[in-house]
């Protein structure tokens, strides 16, 4: 599913973000990003779906060389990748069945596919209920849980979280980690930053340490390892 070999990055300004990070993650893996602030975690994830581009080494991600991908593929790779972020990224204009259904009419499916999808989705995340609320008129847990009908939608292989529990309080994130785990039980990869030790340590799954640009442990049912 995701393939990297050698991978540095190294942003404009001159800072190194990612040092020589070889890693492989095989399809239905659930794997847990953790480390210090500014260790890098979030570069990695951003090379992953092309947000942003490695200096050098190799990265295949669900097929795709991403080291020869052209911008204008950029489009394809996304569709296979489901992406969830701490602050959620609702279009505030659009209800929560707009923001679902929009993520389907932009890769041009039929409307009566999109209808059928779409309350599909909105039942499996629970909020069925909250179709034509606006994201305002939603509680944060709510918020995320519409991000994330969003996200896998059009059925990804992979699914990205950056601290998807960043902003919730434990209940709702449990909430949101019960879904991540369904999610992940009918077959999509997923790949989550989190600073969150209690699920860490709680929900048992491979963990990648990232310190100072590298992997410095790689576990599966690994532990948080960090006091914060
Ligand atoms: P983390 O997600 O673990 O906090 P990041 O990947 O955001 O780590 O950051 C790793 C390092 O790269 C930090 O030193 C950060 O300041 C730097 N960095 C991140 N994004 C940029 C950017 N767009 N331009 C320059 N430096 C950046
Ligand atoms: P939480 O318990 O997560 O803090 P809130 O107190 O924000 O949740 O919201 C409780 C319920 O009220 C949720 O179902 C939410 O959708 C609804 N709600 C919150 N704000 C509004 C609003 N401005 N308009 C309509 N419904 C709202």
């Amino acid at each position: 599913m995701i393939e990297m070999q050698n991978v540095r990055k190294k942003y404009s300004n001159g800072t190194t973000a990612i040092k020589d990070l070889t890693v492989k993650v095989e399809a239905g893996e659930f794997v847990y990003v953790v480390g210090p602030s500014g260790a890098g975690k979030s570069s990695f994830i951003k090379m992953m779906y092309r947000e942003e581009k490695a200096t050098s080494g190799q990265i295949n991600v669900c097929g795709y060389n991403l080291m020869k991908l052209k911008d204008k593929k950029v489009p394809l790779l996304r569709r296979e990748i489901g992406i969830v972020f701490q602050d959620y990224k609702l279009i505030p204009s659009k209800t929560v069945y707009e923001n679902v259904a929009y993520a389907m009419e932009v890769i041009g499916k039929r409307p009566r596919e999109i209808r059928r999808r779409v309350n599909e989705v909105l039942g499996l995340v629970g909020l069925s209920h909250k179709a034509k609320s606006f994201p305002s008129q939603l509680s944060g847990g709510e918020q995320q849980r519409a991000a994330i009908a969003r996200a896998i939608v059009n059925v990804p292989k992979l699914l990205i979280a950056d601290e998807p529990t960043g902003n919730l309080d434990p209940e709702n994130s449990w909430e949101i980690m019960k879904l991540l785990e369904k999610i992940n039980t009918q077959g999509t990869t997923i790949v989550m930053a989190t600073h969150n030790s209690t699920i860490v340590n709680t929900i048992r799954h491979r963990v990648i340490a990232i310190e100072e640009g590298q992997i410095i442990r790689d576990q599966y049912e690994g532990e948080y390892g960090y006091d914060d």
